[in-house]
């Protein structure tokens, strides 16, 4: 299966990607995280999209539609794959229509002052890509990765201020995809504001799995 999580920045979108790995075989692709260590890498790509990520703004489309392609190509995508923060715009939509047949977009759904509280709380493993929060979902050992031992940080762009323009840029660039979906008949709609094990279950019943 083809599948892609739709839901706004901290709408739990990494973690339920993390569980449907394992459940559904099939590896996911956040363009955030491949974002991410290549500004830890200070690669040509991490230098040109570090400043708009810092501003809470979206990487330009031809950018991320190409590590994207690149992306896909590899092998252990032939089975399927779930992606993660991508697309987030509707030009982003129709570049991954030509080259993938996309079986179902899933939005998990979950209004602003939720994500509000859970983004200040967000911690991440910039090594695995793995992400915790200290109440919902803490590692076992603080400010440790669980997955690989390396140090959690916060995201630069979780800062409040940036947590709301992200927000603004969702809404008005990523938010219209829900249509698009829609009117292709590939929409899922689950509540996200539930937990994480009821949201996964949430999932599962949706996708049919
Ligand atoms: P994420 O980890 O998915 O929340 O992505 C973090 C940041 O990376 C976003 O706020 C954008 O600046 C950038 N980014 C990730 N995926 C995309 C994408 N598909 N299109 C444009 N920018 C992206």
């Amino acid at each position: 299966m083809n599948l892609i999580l739709l839901g706004a920045p901290g709408a739990g979108k990494g973690t339920l990607a993390s569980y449907l790995i394992e459940k559904m075989g099939i590896p996911s692709i956040s363009t955030g995280n491949i974002l991410r260590e290549a500004i830890k890498n200070n690669t040509p790509l991490g230098q040109q999209a570090k400043g708009f990520m810092d501003a809470g703004q979206l990487v330009p489309d031809d950018l991320v539609i190409n590590l994207l392609k690149e992306r896909i190509a590899k092998r252990d995508c032939k089975s399927g794959f779930i992606l993660d923060g991508f697309p987030r715009t509707i030009p982003q939509a129709e570049a991954l229509d030509e080259i993938a047949n996309i079986d179902c977009a899933l939005l998990v759904d979950v209004p602003y002052e939720v994500i509000e509280k859970r983004m200040t709380g967000r911690r991440v493993c910039l090594r695995c890509g793995a992400t915790y929060h200290v109440e919902a979902n803490p590692p076992r050992i603080q400010g440790v990765c669980d997955i690989c031992g390396d140090k959690l940080v916060i995201r630069s762009d979780d800062q409040p201020e940036v947590v709301k323009r992200r927000h603004e840029t969702y809404h008005e660039q990523t938010e219209p995809l829900i249509g698009y979906y829609d009117a292709q008949g590939k929409l899922k709609r689950i509540d996200g504001t539930q937990g994480i094990r009821e949201t996964e279950k949430l999932a599962v019943e949706a996708l049919g799995l």
